[in-house]
């Protein structure tokens, strides 16, 4: 059988047995677990012992840490290599060092561009006749955007609620929209039956072990931001809990190829109205079996890019809380939208609520609990404000209203400014 020649095996996130490769193996055969990707111990034999080109741009630069054999289906749009930016002011209670890592500046202008770029390249290796995937938004929006990029159509199945500016990007995209009436668990179920059936590439998150690969790209990107200064705490914000587990799979592979010597404090941050990895964390801590310990719940949160009931990959950031020692922490809706105001006024980032969960995080972390003051932190920034203007609406203060004459204008402008 045909060896890949990155990967040595699919590995189970909840039974821990390990699979042979094979192009098609996406899920556990044994118990349907989430399958991590493990990398070839010599997986950097090629480039000689380098696990960047510098040649390259964006998550391309990570090519040699990345499951693909070919260049074949890469994106020509630029993913990743986002800025990363420090904050000027000081917190109280706050961090030695806060850098925001800007994720809203993708093509599709979120996150999940890392990982469509990647999945979207494995499913151009293996001959995939078709891209599916299920999205209430921004997985679909970006699997559309980077489907076009390289001339092929995604499928996305869509529940009949998908909020407008997402669906808008999906249409323009060209796209094959399918709108499912019913929530997002029957359009995802449906995109996985139909995916199966007619062997299609199926994206959807946790289904598909190729994504966390890229979003783990994030974490190389800051290694090599940091240089000398590695972070000591990674805020991240969790609705699936494949953008934690994939920080934590980047800084995982940099440990082992001995390019990084420590894993910091990874931090899921959620809000308290989808807090499902939160419960099942303290759970685990509580000492419930691993495989019992992800329940679902009702998920009412405004920030939609991280409401979920049941996470898909709820076990792969588990296991990475296992891991790097790290912990959950939940905020309100109400913590979110001034979390947004703040980054917004105070470093010009613009974010959905999502987005800025994570900010959100960090100035809780530091009213209720106190950072040490002399750490390195970094907050990711996950999608752009103008995702959702209608739930930011809400954070925003009121404009000041005047007459078009100059003299009764200026008159309240004087005691207004
Ligand atoms: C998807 C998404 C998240 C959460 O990622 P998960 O993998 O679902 O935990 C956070 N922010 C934004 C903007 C997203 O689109
Ligand atoms: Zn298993």
């Amino acid at each position: 059988m045909k060896q890949h020649s990155k990967i040595s095996a699919l590995s189970c996130l909840v039974c821990r047995n390990r699979h042979a490769w094979t192009p098609q193996l996406f899920v556990c055969p044994d118990c349907g677990g989430n399958l991590l990707v493990e990398l070839r111990p010599d997986a950097l034999q090629a480039t000689g012992g380098v696990w960047r080109d510098p040649t390259q741009t964006g998550v391309w630069k990570y090519a040699p840490l990345l499951p693909l054999e070919t260049t074949e289906g890469r994106t020509p749009l630029t993913v990743g290599g986002t800025p990363l930016l420090e904050f000027r002011e000081k917190i109280p209670g706050g961090p030695g060092r806060l850098f925001f890592k800007d994720d809203s500046r993708n093509p599709s202008a979120s996150f999940k561009d890392r990982a469509g770029a990647i999945a979207l390249a494995y499913a151009v290796e293996m001959n995939a006749p078709r891209i599916a995937g299920a999205s209430t938004g921004n997985a679909g929006s970006s699997m559309a955007c980077l489907a076009a990029s390289i001339g092929r159509q995604a499928t996305v199945f869509v529940p009949k609620t998908a909020p407008r500016a997402k669906l808008t990007q999906l249409l323009l995209y060209g796209a094959a929209v399918v709108r499912v009436d019913g929530v997002y668990d029957d359009a995802f179920d449906l995109c996985t039956r139909v995916c199966k059936e007619r062997g299609w590439f199926n994206r959807n998150t946790g289904a598909n072990p190729y994504t966390r690969e890229g979003k783990k790209t994030v974490s190389f990107e800051l290694v090599d931001q940091l240089g000398e200064q590695q972070p000591d705490m990674v805020f991240v914000s969790a609705g699936d809990g494949n953008i934690f587990s994939g920080v934590w799979k980047g800084f995982r592979d940099l440990l082992d190829f001995g390019v990084i010597q420590r894993m910091p404090v990874l931090v899921a941050v959620q809000s308290d109205k989808s807090n499902a990895i939160a419960l099942a964390h303290q759970r685990l801590l509580d000492g419930v079996p691993f495989a019992e310990a992800l329940q679902p719940v009702s998920a009412t949160t405004i920030a939609d890019s991280i409401s979920v009931d049941l996470p898909r990959d709820g076990h792969g950031a588990l296991r990475a809380l296992e891991d790097c020692g790290g912990f959950a922490l939940q905020v309100s809706d109400q913590e979110i939208l001034e979390a947004a105001s703040y980054l917004a006024s105070k470093t010009g980032i613009f974010a959905e609520p999502a987005g800025a969960c994570a900010t959100a995080g960090i100035l809780k972390y530091a009213r209720t609990k106190g950072f040490k003051g002399n750490e390195t932190v970094v907050s990711l920034v996950t999608g752009s404000g103008l995702k959702d203007i209608d739930s930011l609406l809400k954070a925003a203060p009121a404009a000041i209203e005047v007459p078009k004459d100059y003299d009764a204008a200026m008159k309240i402008l004087e005691t207004a400014l």
